[in-house]
Parts: C-alpha cells; sequence; structure tokens
C-alpha cells in the first residue's frame, strides 16, 4: 500500500518548469495511458489516470503562472486531461474492482475523492487480503525497448555544429508499441537553445502536434555533452525522471565524443534516484549525493544506470524518421 501511495502521491511544484511543459507532460502521459488502455494493461492505465489527476489537481494548480489571465487556454486544457482521466477511471472501476489487489489503487485515488473523483471511490472497499507487493505496476518487468543504431549516429551528425561550437544538442526519441516491444522509430529535433552543459526545449506545443498526428509516444530523449563526459548530469536527471515519471522504461542517450565511453544510455534506478529527484527541489546544476540518501526509498542505490531493456538493431528490421524542427 505504501508504495503504491508514493508512486501516485503529488509532486511538488516546480516554477522555473512552464504550466506549457507540464501540459506536454500531461499530454504524453495521457498518450500513454491510452496505450496501456488498448494493451489491457488496467494497472498501468489506472496509475497514470491518477497521476494525470494528481498532477493537474496538486501540482500544476499551484503553479505562479496558474492564475495569469493569459493561461486561461492551457488551464482549460488542463482541467480537460484532469476530467478524460476521472471519467476513464469511472469506466473502469468495475474491471479493475474484478482484479486482484486493486482496492490499493482505489484507495489510493480515495483520498482524491473530495476534491476529484466524486464518484468513482465512495464505496471502495478494500480487503484485508490485499498483498503489498504484488500491486507493481513499475515493478513489472521492464518491457525491451529497440532502437535502431544508425540513429545514434545521424543525431550525432545533426548536432555537429553545435558540438563545434560548445554546445549541447537533445532529441526526443519517439515510437510505437509493438508485440510489446517499445520500439523507436522516430527521433525529434525540437527547437531549443544549447548552453555547453544544459539544452532546453522550446514550443513543446510544436511538438505535441507532430506526435499526435504521427501517433508517436515519448520513449525517451538523447542529447549530446561536447566537451563533458558520458554522465547525466543533476539537471539531465531532473529531466529524465520527468520522461520516467511517465514511461518506467524511458531512456536518456548521452553522446560525448570527447569521452572514452562515448554513448551512454541511462533510466533512473526505481525505486531510487526516480522518487528522490521527483521530490528534489533545487533547479539548475546542483549537487545530488552520489547515492540516494538514508530514509529515501531506494536508499544507497546509484541514482542512475545503465539500461539493460534497451536493444540496439543493426539491420533494416526496424525503420525510422528524422524530424529537425528547428
Ligand atoms: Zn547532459
Ligand atoms: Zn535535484
Amino acid at each position: 500500500m505504501q508504495r503504491l501511495f508514493e508512486r501516485v502521491e503529488s509532486v511538488p511544484v516546480n516554477p522555473y518548469i512552464s504550466l506549457r511543459r507540464y501540459l506536454y507532460t500531461v499530454q504524453q502521459a495521457y498518450v500513454h495511458a491510452k496505450q496501456y488502455q488498448r494493451e489491457g494493461n488496467l494497472e498501468r492505465e489506472a496509475l497514470l489516470l491518477l497521476r494525470i489527476a494528481t498532477l493537474v489537481q496538486k501540482t500544476v494548480s499551484k503553479h505562479p503562472d496558474y492564475s495569469k489571465v493569459q493561461n486561461a487556454n492551457i488551464i482549460k486544457e488542463f482541467r480537460l486531461y484532469a476530467q478524460l482521466a476521472i471519467k476513464r477511471l469511472e469506466e473502469i472501476k468495475p474491471l479493475i474492482d474484478a482484479q486482484q489487489n486493486t482496492c490499493e489503487i482505489l484507495s489510493t485515488a480515495g483520498t482524491m475523492r473530495e476534491e476529484l473523483l466524486p464518484t468513482i471511490l465512495q464505496e471502495s472497499v478494500c480487503s484485508a487480503t490485499t498483498s503489498p507487493n504484488t500491486l507493481s505496476s513499475f515493478g513489472m518487468k521492464a518491457r525491451t525497448m529497440q532502437l535502431h543504431e544508425e540513429m545514434l549516429f545521424v543525431f550525432e551528425s545533426m548536432a555537429k555544429k553545435n558540438t563545434k561550437n560548445n554546445r549541447e544538442t537533445c532529441g526526443i526519441l519517439a515510437g510505437v508499441l509493438q508485440n510489446h516491444l517499445l520500439v523507436v522509430t522516430s527521433l525529434i529535433i525540437p527547437k531549443q537553445t544549447g548552453m555547453s552543459d544544459s539544452c532546453e526545449m522550446l514550443n513543446e506545443e510544436e511538438l505535441f502536434a507532430l506526435q499526435d498526428k504521427k501517433n508517436l509516444m515519448t520513449l525517451g530523449w538523447i542529447h549530446t555533452h561536447p566537451q563533458h563526459s558520458c554522465f547525466l548530469s543533476s539537471v539531465d536527471v531532473h529531466t529524465h525522471a520527468g520522461f520516467q515519471w511517465i514511461l518506467p522504461e524511458a531512456i536518456a542517450i548521452v553522446i560525448a565524443p570527447t569521452d572514452r565511453q562515448r554513448i551512454g544510455i541511462f533510466n533512473l534506478t526505481h525505486p531510487g534516484g526516480l522518487e528522490y529527484t521527483m521530490q528534489c527541489q533545487q533547479r539548475g546544476h546542483h549537487p545530488h549525493p552520489e547515492r540516494v540518501p538514508k530514509g529515501f526509498l531506494g536508499e544507497g542505490k546509484l541514482f542512475y544506470e545503465n539500461c539493460h531493456h534497451v536493444e540496439l538493431i543493426r539491420d533494416h528490421s526496424i525503420r525510422y524518421e528524422v524530424y529537425d524542427l528547428r
């Protein structure tokens, strides 16, 4: 029970993350929830729907820009997604009721009932027989992610000019689910501003419009470290937490031409680095302890590690497209 609460509990708002960026997160979470719906994976679907509702209600609503008049349309969109999430939760309640352990989801959601979930949880009754460790949506075995190796070199060459000028470049790895495999089918280079030690995506609206049109889910991201080694900085770890919060298998690829390792494919430990980062209120480059500190979930673990669920494909069994929005 506790583990699920931790998974769905609200994350503190970060005023330095724009509302537009939060909206992109919510939109992506909804796309992934729809995918879980198609797969019949009710546990993951319900968790993501709850996260959407929680993010809108408890996090975004505390954003300093939330009540600004010019953001009225974005707020409308947030509310729409929260309503869609709640409506779907109401629909699947009978189905998840029938599944073992679902009362954990329901009682977790029940904490939000008064504000958000007026009908679905009023009679949520959990039996005492629930096993606490089987409802582990994020504890499920990671699905394999396939990625064409050539895409890494294509990205590196598209970043060349920036790399030469000691500016980072970033891209989104987007794709589809095929036969229980996550397949990266698109590399999208959004509008961005790059510095020597960070890179910021701009115009998430355009990015989402493209993904929506092409039915592409965000599966991870890639960026260069022109002169630094191959690792995830604290800024990277925070960026990646946003992706992994939606998709546990999300990957962060770093291309560091000056490092002997050159290419790293990482994700945050979970539980561990992911949970610590989601509650960390600092911004910009700031020190994280080398390992998850005592008292936090996953204490003693490294913050991130090399991925073991990624398969680099070298033949022509998968195709990919490249979109440069810069
Ligand atoms: Zn970085
Ligand atoms: Zn931090």
